[in-house]
């Protein structure tokens, strides 16, 4: 008989220094589908649902997805829309006559208005809907805060192991393997959770620097689990813009039946975590270095590549930072091109002038002018205009995305080309350029807002990509933050002993 099995996806990460909180609206204007509609929407996708599918139809399982939701990372995630999701997902749970599985792709770092570890509640929400026998496999972001009410909850955590994310699907067919291995008797999945006390570690994940932290962590980890009885160990970096109890870097590993070697792989992990804390492979560079590096740049050679760290829209931040233009312009840099500023107003002003308009504005510096910059106050020509702002990510990271900047511009100030949105979103594909009508790999100086995804698909066009910490909410110094719930004390905000 074919084994039915219930997936779903309900993914945020939760700035919760972003002062704007975060709305069912904010979900159904990204990704809120139900039903019937998910499994068409994913069909043949390198996405974690789009394994899910592809595994049903290896093993013959029956599939049914009640929701998936994703809303681009931003503030606290309101209860109602949190009671929304989750009441699609159990209540599509209850109404099963029978579950041999449960699927779940989740980020892991979500954060409501009642529920500091949000995953955690989704998951017993979820184990009270199906009992204590059907087996859950959850697949996370590495940038996930995994609790250990997630690790009560489920029976497989396994994480993406690449930073820029271009493993999503890979990593879906793991946790559906793994999950088929437990429903065929051959796996009894235990987990256990080991964690120092840092915000930080494993280099914020990232993969794309050789000989980094991450990689040999991850070395580590694929040589345990060819040890025997150990069936996947999952690093985790975190995600250390919150204020929650259960934050920053985590090693889970999941044995075949209590076997105590699971432990000790996931303290030993996290032994060398805490020895490399400090260790940054790709240090930030400061606005006057980027804008040197920008002038300094030689015309007709592959484009300079300028990350803005510290207003990155994939890590929560408000997508409206003028403080990397605003000095980039202010030093006469030309051939440029930047995606994109979140500003709707002005977005909507463009479309209204139509394409070859001259028109002034007063771009971006919206939401916390302290923060994120004051207002470029300038004319502009219209280059380009879309209604919708649609995008179909078909670079490595994300590969099938379908993402929208919604009503948007393409403005060029001073010969700078400079996408204005009415979606903050985070910039991860050279397509996010060219349904603009801009060839970014023709631009001198190309401005992504984002922290690690945009190495992936830029790095390859550019002839340097530099990440500037521009001190907005995802900045780097996380001394700027006032936390408030996270145990004391704690690196890097306390002086630590050199062991703990
Ligand atoms: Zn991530």
């Amino acid at each position: 008989m074919a084994k039915h099995i219930i997936a779903a996806k309900i993914k945020h990460e939760t700035n919760g220094f972003n002062r704007v909180p975060t709305t069912l609206e904010h979900f159904r204007s990204h990704e809120l589908l139900v039903g019937d509609a998910v499994i068409p929407y994913y069909q043949g996708t390198r996405l974690e649902m789009g394994a899910f599918i592809d595994s049903a139809a290896e093993f013959g399982w029956t599939l049914q997805v009640p929701v998936s939701a994703f809303a681009n990372p931003s503030g606290v995630v309101a209860d109602a829309a949190f009671e929304s999701m989750c009441g699609l997902l159990v209540d599509g749970l209850r109404m099963q006559p029978r579950i041999d599985g449960v699927l779940l792709a989740l980020h892991g770092a979500m954060f409501t208005e009642s529920h500091g570890d949000a995953e955690g509640e989704l998951l017993a929400r979820v184990r009270g809907a199906i009992g204590p026998d059907v087996p859950v496999a959850v697949t996370l972001d590495p940038h996930a805060n995994l609790t250990q009410r997630m690790v009560d909850h489920a029976n497989i955590i396994t994480s993406f192991r690449t930073s820029p994310h271009t493993d999503h699907y890979e990593t879906g067919r793991r946790a559906a393997w793994l999950l088929h291995e437990t429903m065929e008797g051959r796996l009894h999945p235990r987990m256990v959770l080991a964690r120092r006390p840092q915000l930080q570690g494993f280099d914020g994940a990232r993969t794309y620097v050789q000989g980094g932290p991450m990689l040999k962590a991850l070395e580590l980890a694929r040589a345990a689990e060819r040890e025997p009885g150990v069936a996947c160990v999952s690093i985790q970096a975190g995600f250390s813009r919150c204020d929650i109890a259960e934050l920053g870097p985590t090693v889970v590993v999941t044995t075949d039946g209590v076997e105590p070697r699971g432990q000790q792989i996931a303290e030993s992990l996290m032994d060398f975590c805490w020895k490399t804390r400090a260790v940054y492979s790709d240090p930030l560079v400061s606005i006057a270095q980027a804008v040197a590096a920008a002038i300094a740049h030689t015309p007709g050679t592959p484009p300079l590549i300028l990350g803005d760290y510290g207003d990155a829209p994939g890590g929560g931040s408000y997508g409206d930072s003028t403080r990397l233009l605003s000095a980039l312009l202010d030093a006469g840099v030309r051939n440029g091109a930047l995606a994109a500023i979140y500003d709707p107003v002005t977005a909507q002003q463009a479309l209204q002038a139509g394409v070859g308009a001259t028109i002034h504005v007063a771009l971006g510096g919206i939401s916390d002018t302290g923060l994120m910059g004051e207002p470029i106050r300038t004319s502009a020509r219209v280059r380009s205009l879309s209604d919708t702002g649609d995008v179909v990510f078909k670079g490595p990271y994300g590969t099938g995305s379908r993402r929208s900047f919604g009503p948007s511009a393409c403005l060029d100030i001073d010969g700078f080309a400079v996408i204005v949105s009415s979606r903050n979103l985070g910039i991860y594909d050279l397509e996010q350029f060219r349904i603009y009508g801009i060839d970014p790999a023709q631009c001198a100086v190309v401005v992504v807002k984002c922290m690690q995804g945009h190495h992936a698909a830029f790095d390859p066009i550019g002839s340097k990509t530099l990440d500037v910490d521009t001190g907005g909410l995802t900045s780097a110094d996380l001394t700027r933050f006032t936390f408030s719930r996270v145990p004391r004390p704690v690196w890097p905000l306390d002086a630590m002993p050199d062991t703990v």
